[in-house]
């Protein structure tokens, strides 16, 4: 490689590759970093819907299916857009080659549905590079389960951590994801018209944005990308592929120079609460509650505790609204060994959290935010803090509300 040439992956999203006209714009955006001398790996998502189709067909053909056989199915969608962003490029007289995970490899654990990459072998598509002079398109959110020989599929969105870690696998010199926004905003741009988009982004806030619902991209690729150091570009597909404008790059802290207290909002609405009212206030208690859940799966997130007066108390927590059920039956099981008078669920219920690296070294911050939920009407089921972020949990019907009201507050706002 020449010292001005670099090596890049380049991630598109599922509304970036919906049609073959769109394909035909992403081809666009390779051929002007191949133009310019680079050295381009494209990773693709399926076109936009198909996973979720593919997802319907399964649950259509039984209710509890194979997870090794819902991975041959929802891989699909991926390899049709590899093979046809592949022609797309060679039509415009770019060399390339699609590759499925499996050809490559990308090895993974065996957790059919929600498998973790183990390694990627890159010499392949380097070769390719080097030999051909080839862009690789690589189907996203696909690897093989070297030990069964199956196909493995990384979770919902998995595409962006194909990406990175195939980055951090070439030693890539950037990892642009291209999807239907310019970059990462203050808060989810299609509930909040006055988000403001960042110009960087600290792994470690990206990270609590990611795991708290912003669906901008998936939480384990900022893992890897943080892990790895790969630089990380979020920016549009739509923009004109001979004029590209700026996106969100996710950095370290260090090279970020105007931060916020505050940098920005995330909601889940992919929370249920379940209430244990009148559980003994004694040692082993919570142990009883959450030692089942956990031994199932379950993952609990926030969880509160009353104080009590007769030695009795009531529990709170939330668990994954797709779990909800899961638990309510878990803890009915339990309900002896532990020890509690009646069970109360809710699933219309949504976590609003603000994350900024600034809470850090300023108190009050979540003070202020529950004051102001409170002047709104917005009543707090539960809280949970960290050192770089507080969440509330309230009725769903008040997102948007809970979510503009912190916006602004925070000084988040456009002018
Ligand atoms: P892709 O198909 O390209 O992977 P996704 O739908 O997975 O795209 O992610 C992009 C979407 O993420 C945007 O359309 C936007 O609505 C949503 N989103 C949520 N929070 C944010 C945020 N803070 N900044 C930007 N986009 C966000
Ligand atoms: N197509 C997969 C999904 O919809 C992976 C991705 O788009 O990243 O979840
Ligand atoms: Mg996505």
């Amino acid at each position: 490689m020449s010292a001005l040439m670099a090596r890049l992956v380049m991630k598109f999203g599922g509304t970036s590759v919906a049609t073959v006209d769109r394909i035909r714009n992403v081809a666009r955006h390779v051929k002007r970093e191949v133009d310019a001398g680079h050295q381009v790996a494209v990773v693709v998502s399926a076109m936009a819907g198909k996973t979720n189709e593919l997802v319907g067909w399964c649950k259509d053909a039984a209710s509890l299916y194979d997870q090794c056989e819902y991975d041959t199915v929802v891989a699909s969608g991926e390899q049709v857009t590899a093979g046809l962003l592949a022609i797309a490029l060679q039509e415009t007289g770019v060399p390339a080659r699609s590759w499925l995970g499996w050809q490559i490899p990308i090895l993974t654990n065996d957790a059919h549905g929600a498998a973790r990459i183990a390694s990627i072998d890159g010499a392949r598509i380097v070769e390719g590079f080097d030999r051909r002079g080839e862009v690789a398109v690589i189907a996203g959110f696909q690897g093989l389960h070297e030990a069964s020989g199956r196909v493995t599929t990384l979770g919902r969105g998995g595409s962006d951590t194909s990406a990175v870690a195939l980055a951090a696998a070439i030693l890539a010199n950037r990892c642009d994801i291209y999807t239907d926004v310019d970059g990462v905003y203050t808060t989810d741009p299609r509930v909040v018209p006055r988000a403001r988009r960042m110009e960087r982004i600290a792994f470690e806030e990206m990270l609590e944005m990611a795991s708290l619902g912003a669906k901008v991209l998936q939480v384990r690729s900022v893992e890897v990308a943080m892990v790895h150091k790969v630089p990380t570009y979020v920016r549009s597909s739509f923009d004109d592929p001979e004029n590209p404008k700026s996106g969100t790059l996710i950095c370290n802290e260090e090279d970020i120079v105007e931060a916020q207290v505050v940098t920005g909002i995330a909601f889940s609405k992919d929370e249920a609460q379940i209430s244990l009212r009148r559980v003994a206030d004694q040692p082993g208690v919570a142990a009883a509650v959450f030692l089942p859940l956990a031994e199932a799966g379950v993952n609990v997130d926030m969880i509160v505790q009353v104080a009590s007066e007769d030695a009795m108390t009531d529990m709170t927590f939330t668990v994954p609204s797709a779990e909800f059920e899961r638990a309510c039956a878990i803890l009915e099981k339990a309900k002896d060994s532990i020890g509690y008078a009646s069970l109360a669920g809710a699933s219309d219920v949504a976590k609003v959290s603000a994350i900024g690296i600034g809470m850090r070294s300023h108190a009050g911050v979540a003070a202020r935010g529950f004051k102001a939920l409170a002047d709104k009407g917005i009543n707090i089921r539960a809280i949970t803090t960290s050192e770089i972020k507080f969440s509330v949990l309230i009725d769903a019907a008040y997102t948007e509300l809970a979510v503009r009201t912190l916006h602004n507050l925070y000084g988040l706002d456009a002018a």
